[in-house]
């Protein structure tokens, strides 16, 4: 049985100070006792630690938004999976579209860092998903196979029982436009068959398959309720206590 996952990528936005704001905004809105959610915030680098601090008493786990695959050593700017455990955190978002577009993240580089995560007990939340375009072409299954594939490739199927992956359709993330509950079925039930051709279906049943794109209180609870539907990834309506509350309890 699949426990639901719900997850903030605050993206870059709050520092500590607004940070230290939102999470009391979460306690207020009673996000940190929800029993049947796995609830999840991935503040900025600079804000994980105080979030895991503040957080110390709820069951609200923190995660970070990007890690390097490296341990360590002349990577300026980059911070490893081992510091990450160090300040408490238990989860990673890894390729997010974001990064892929703007940071040269690649099918490469994804892998090595799921892998990375998974021996470091971080869980990698793996985004996968198409543009408009890709869409428009008809080839979106297709790239969002290729995508699971090489991000799962060299991973065991006790490690990949460890790992989340979010489907982003990129055209839906930020713009308002949301992937209907039916297009986001076919797509989860698709990766769903990937993994089971990776691994076997018990596996396949066992990974956990969040949707992001502009998900919010209003369409969460369709969402959440198809089958393949795991949880979500959230990114503007993460940064409003309320809303993040609403959409924790949406089912
Ligand atoms: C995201 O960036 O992961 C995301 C889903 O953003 P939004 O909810 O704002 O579309």
């Amino acid at each position: 049985m699949r426990r639901f996952l719900i997850a903030g990528n605050w993206k870059m936005n709050c520092g500590p100070a607004d940070a230290a704001e939102l999470l009391e905004g979460l306690k207020n809105a009673k996000a940190e006792v929800a029993e049947e959610v796995d609830v999840l915030v991935c503040p900025p680098f600079v804000s994980l630690s105080m979030s895991v601090n503040y957080l110390h008493d709820t069951d609200i786990q923190v995660g970070a938004q990007n890690l390097h695959f490296e341990d360590n050593g002349a990577f300026t700017g980059e911070v490893s999976a081992t510091m990450l455990t160090e300040a408490g955190c238990a989860f990673v978002i890894i390729g997010h579209s974001e990064r892929r577009e703007y940071f040269g993240e690649t099918d490469s580089t994804v892998n090595k860092k799921a892998k990375k995560a998974l021996e470091n007990d971080l869980v990698p939340v793996i985004c996968v998903g198409e543009s408009l375009d890709q869409r428009k072409q008809d080839i979106h299954y297709q790239l969002v196979e290729n995508q699971t594939k090489a991000a799962f490739e060299g991973i065991s199927s006790s490690e990949a029982l460890d790992a989340v992956i979010a489907y982003e359709p990129i055209w839906a993330i930020g713009t308002g436009e949301t992937a209907t509950p039916e297009q986001a079925q076919e797509m989860h039930a698709h990766i769903r068959g990937v993994l089971a051709g990776l691994y076997d279906k018990e596996t396949a049943d066992g990974i956990r398959i969040l949707y992001g794109g502009s998900m919010k209180p209003g369409n969460a609870e369709e969402l959440l309720g198809q089958e393949d539907v795991d949880g979500g990834l959230i990114g503007g309506a993460s940064l409003k206590a309320e809303d993040f509350a609403q959409i924790i309890y949406a089912r």
